[in-house]
């Protein structure tokens, strides 16, 4: 190189000139190009994904606050109404996991624990029609955890070796949430949602493979029972290079959920048949509308899920349905309800948005008319202020006070013309 050509700022690691990178960080005695710091990340980061580094400081690294039960419900009455029982059952099963992570940590390096009693943990199945709030309630319950989350959906998993995701691919997903620490992972909490769909087929005794039944329930008993998986860090079957990192999900939470479509009446099957073999022993009369309050393990079983998993999930809480007074409040209530989205929005424009309480009783009443719980709620406020956010000055009667009213009859009017009808059928 000719004497004096080598520029006065460079980066040490690629040599380039500062005028050749888009910029260059000084440290005490060297510099370096963004170039070559976005190049370092990247080695960094696939090291540590194929380690499975142990040590990392992620922010599931600092010490376990414990999160009373009470102040778990608390957090969960502000985003999900009703479902009290669901609610509890959940504060304190995370509470206890959390006691168990920490006892854990506690007795790290203690080569054996003669004396302690040991605390299993209690997998979760919840189990309630569709849109009353399972998964609103397990993504509630994320925002305010402090060990890694994740949500799955079982109907993408199939047996090993066919179209579809490995169960593994849970524990990736958790390797994932956590940037790759294993420790934290190892103490997480996985919601698996839509479980139901993975029973067993009761009219197919078997004679073609049940794919996407028997085999996945098989796969995922041996995750809940605690055991050393191997993962493909990345998740899926497309990089075959990966080199797998070990999980041991002993100490995971499962929490699983599911619609269960038709249980009720294995439900009522049963109750019945109890209350003719033990006619004295029940006071209190069936609760014909809600028979999922009298669900059991029994239940669950003859539904299609195998005895050893269902074992794995000993407590089973059921969702209530939503009647109407509960989707009105749902409208309204939560810390971030629909119809204060949709205010919002409309004031974002300079328009005051007023829904009359009739028009909210219409909506929660066509709402069970369809039959989707609560999450017919958005479907229909977005038939009846569809118009009015496409075009407000058409929509709105009072110009001057830019104000729309929506009251039952005007709600009433867009729904008809929605189309939206067509789903009562279903
Ligand atoms: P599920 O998982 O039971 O099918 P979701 O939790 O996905 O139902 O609920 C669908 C939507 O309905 C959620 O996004 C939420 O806005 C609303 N929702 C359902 N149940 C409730 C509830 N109990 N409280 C508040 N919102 C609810």
């Amino acid at each position: 190189m000719a004497k004096g050509r080598k520029p006065v700022e460079y980066c040490n690691f690629c040599g380039r000139g500062a005028d050749e990178v888009m910029m260059l960080i000084s440290g005490l005695e060297a510099q370096i190009c963004d170039d070559c710091i976005e190049k370092a990340h990247e080695i960094l980061q696939e090291q540590s994904g194929r380690a499975g580094s142990t040590s990392k400081s992620t922010r599931y690294g600092q010490p376990l606050r414990l999160i009373p039960p009470r102040e778990i419900k608390a957090f969960l009455d502000q985003y999900v109404i009703g479902q009290d029982e669901a609610k509890k059952v959940l504060s304190v099963a995370v509470y206890n996991h959390y006691k168990r992570v920490q006892r854990l940590e506690a007795s790290k390096g203690k080569a054996t624990e003669t004396d302690a009693v040991e605390i299993e943990k209690s997998n979760i199945l919840l189990v309630g029609h569709t849109g009353t709030g399972k998964t609103l309630l397990a993504k509630t319950i994320a925002r305010l955890l402090n060990v890694p989350f994740t949500i799955v959906d079982a109907t993408v998993f199939t047996e090993a070796g066919y179209v579809g995701e490995d169960v593994e691919s849970i524990l990736s997903r958790l390797l994932q949430v956590c940037d790759y620490d294993v420790t934290a992972a190892e103490r997480g909490i996985v919601y698996i949602d839509e479980i139901d769909k993975i029973a067993r087929k009761q009219d197919n005794p078997s004679i073609t493979r049940d794919v996407s039944g028997e085999g996945v329930q098989q796969a995922l008993l041996k995750m809940l029972e605690g055991a050393d998986v191997l993962v493909p860090p990345q998740g899926g079957r497309k990089h075959p290079e990966q080199k797998m990192v070990k999980v041991n999900t002993e100490n995971i939470l499962f929490i699983c959920g599911g619609a269960f479509d038709g249980i009720e009446k294995i439900i009522a099957r049963r109750v019945n048949t109890q209350v003719i073999g033990y006619a004295k022993a029940r006071t209190e009369p069936i609760d014909r509308d809600n028979l999922l309050r009298y669900i059991s393990a029994q239940d669950v079983k003859q539904f299609g899920l195998i005895p050893e998993l269902v074992g794995r999930l000993p407590v089973i809480v059921h969702l209530d349905p939503l009647d109407a007074d509960t989707l009105q409040k749902i409208l309204t209530q939560p810390r971030n309800a629909l119809l204060r989205q949709y205010k919002h929005l409309f004031a974002m424009e300079g328009i005051e948005l007023e829904i009359t309480p009739d028009a909210i009783e219409y909506i929660a009443e066509k709402a069970i008319e369809y039959k989707l719980g609560a999450r017919g709620l958005r479907s229909l406020c977005e038939a009846i202020l569809t118009d009015a956010m496409f075009d407000p000055e058409k929509e709105i009667r009072d110009t001057r006070a830019k104000k729309l009213v929506v009251d039952r009859q005007y709600a009433a009017e867009k729904v008809g013309h929605s189309g939206l009808d067509s789903l009562k059928a279903a």
